[in-house]
């Protein structure tokens, strides 16, 4: 398997709480490596353009007040197998249901602030990866 990227936001609930460090202490024990990274406040605009794929979901709109309700900070992960690498360390959506040791199971306070967001497959991790960064703002 060929290096690849993914996308990857640490979320308001875990920014609030310091655990940015702690977060990606464990993306970079999962063999992840940081190639960009950056601390926004999303508008409403651009959290109802990135989950746009959930408008028309019951969570929708609490979900994206959630996301804009503090600072996240958006990263880009590069390393071998990088899309299934994270989804793994994240752990499942709901960390009732999420695996020991995941970064959900570990950190997350419930299905919606549950801490971080993975891309869910290299086509959608481009999608991301463009939605929030210039080409000149990854160093690898
Ligand atoms: N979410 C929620 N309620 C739900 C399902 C999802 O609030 O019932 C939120 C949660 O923050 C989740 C995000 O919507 O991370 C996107 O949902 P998805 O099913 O894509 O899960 P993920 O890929 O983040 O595990």
């Amino acid at each position: 398997m060929a290096t690849e990227r993914t996308f990857s936001i640490i979320k308001p609930d875990a920014t609030r709480r310091n655990l940015t460090g702690a977060i990606t202490a464990k993306l970079e024990e999962a063999g992840l490596r940081v190639v960009a990274s950056k601390r926004i406040h999303m508008t409403k605009e651009q959290a109802e353009g990135f989950y746009g794929v959930h408008r028309e979901r019951p969570f929708f709109g609490d979900l994206v007040s959630f996301m804009i309700s503090g600072p996240v900070v958006v990263q880009v992960l590069e390393g071998e197998n990088a899309v299934a690498r994270n989804r793994e360390v994240m752990g499942a959506t709901n960390p009732a249901n999420a695996d020991e040791g995941t970064i959900r199971k570990t950190f997350a306070e419930s299905i919606e602030a549950n801490s971080v967001h993975g891309s869910d497959s290299a086509e959608n991790a481009k999608i991301e990866i463009d939605f929030f960064f210039k080409p000149e703002e990854i160093v690898g």
